[in-house]
């Protein structure tokens, strides 16, 4: 599934994508935001203070009964940099 993490403070959007369960995914990046991780996500909240209540997630896509080697690898891999 694809998801947009949007924080209302700096108007700056992150796309990310996940197979797994999108709840555990949310859990992650606020985990790395917490040990200050070098991923985008954690690198925008460190240098900003932030109130969370100012970010938004929203689900761009949702995916279900996709084969494991789908045509979509090209698209895939440029979502991969942007992985959060
Ligand atoms: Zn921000």
């Amino acid at each position: 599934m694809v998801y947009l993490l949007y924080c209302r403070e700096h108007k700056t959007m992150y796309v990310g994508e996940t197979k797994r369960a999108f709840k555990t995914r949310v859990d992650e990046h606020f985990a790395n935001i917490r040990h200050q991780r070098a991923k985008p996500v954690s690198n925008h909240y460190k240098n900003r203070s932030h109130v969370r209540k100012n970010s938004e997630i929203y689900i761009l896509e949702h995916i279900t009964g996709v084969p494991e080697k789908s045509q979509n690898g090209h698209r895939q891999r440029e979502r991969e940099e942007l992985d959060l």
